[in-house]
């Protein structure tokens, strides 16, 4: 049994874990601890109190998958629930379909009886505004926003997620990731985290992944399911993540400074790694060895060397 996740799962991943340890699924044990960081009003990329879109309004994306039957649910761009990760269960488990987008999930969570709330916090609101105000020098919000979406969109400080995955006493595999998306995003857009394959995959064949970072890049390159694939082909746990993002870093009208992306795999030995293409990050995982969730330091893909076309 293991769990593992990208470093804003930590508040989490002991809540995952109890639930390996009780006997419980995988599915249930991803579940559990993605929704504590969607709680968390201090981890500002997922759910409750998450950097909002240009306009200021919360929109939640995430999935969930089963590596046993491959099923997964997904919802994007909701607005005023709290738990995506919970509503993208039900889509897998109570509709036949895969993925419920805006006022539709929206819809949906209130037929399953969620309770609605502002998700923006005041504090929240303040930097929103103030990240406008400095994108926009000050005026009001112009009609193009995709204008102002260009300024302000930087990856690195306005995004997050968290990825969990999970391997149950009985070997089964699942995944979840869950975000609020890029802080001043285009109302309406949809990153990887909802979209299976991209930002998340498992397949209890093989093993899991999932990916935090500019999500648009990992939908281009499906690359949650490359890393799956890769472990398929024979490849352990980093390896696989470094094939994965080398096709990343491969995209031509992208510099190797703005692929940022970030990788957790666990195949179905419980090997597990963490890559990205940035220094100095951090996944967690947790095991039967361990008293508590442990940090561990992510690999660093190296930068291609130009000289070798
Ligand atoms: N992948 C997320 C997205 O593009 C953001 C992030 O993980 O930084 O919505």
């Amino acid at each position: 049994m293991i769990i593992v996740g990208s470093a804003n799962a930590l508040s989490g991943l002991d809540a995952g874990w109890e639930v390996l340890a009780a006997g419980g699924s995988a599915l249930d044990a991803v579940e559990a601890a993605v929704r504590v960081v969607e709680d968390d009003p201090d981890d500002h990329t997922v759910g409750f109190d998450g950097y909002p879109n240009v306009l200021g309004e919360v929109e939640l994306d995430a999935s969930i998958v089963d590596g046993s039957t491959r099923r997964t649910g997904a919802v994007a761009a909701l607005q005023g629930y709290r738990h995506p990760v919970s509503l993208a269960r039900l889509v897998m488990e109570r509709l036949p379909h895969v993925l419920l987008a805006g006022a539709g999930a929206g819809r949906f969570a209130e037929e399953c009886g969620f309770a609605r709330e502002e998700l923006l916090t005041e504090q929240t609101r303040a930097v929103w505004r103030a990240g406008l105000e400095a994108a926009s020098s000050g005026g009001s919000l112009p009609e193009q926003l995709s204008q102002l979406v260009r300024m302000s969109s930087d990856p690195e400080h306005v995004a997050g997620t968290v990825n969990v995955l999970a391997c149950d006493g009985s070997g089964r595999l699942a995944s979840a990731a869950s975000t609020s998306g890029w802080a001043w995003k285009y109302p309406g857009r949809v990153g990887d985290s909802p979209i299976a394959g991209a930002g998340n995959w498992a397949d209890d064949r093989y093993g899991a992944a999932a990916c935090t970072g500019f999500g648009e890049l990992a939908i281009r390159c499906s690359t949650a399911r490359s890393v799956v694939e890769a472990m398929r082909s024979g490849l352990p746990p980093e390896p696989a993540c470094e094939r994965a993002l080398r096709e990343v870093v491969d995209l031509p009208d992208v510099p190797f400074e703005g692929a940022i992306m970030h990788v957790v795999a666990l195949d179905r030995a419980g090997r597990h790694a963490g890559v990205s293409t940035r220094a100095g990050t951090q996944y967690c995982y947790r095991t039967a060895r361990d008293e508590r969730a442990q940090l561990a330091r992510r690999a660093v893909l190296e930068r291609p060397d130009p000289r070798r076309g």
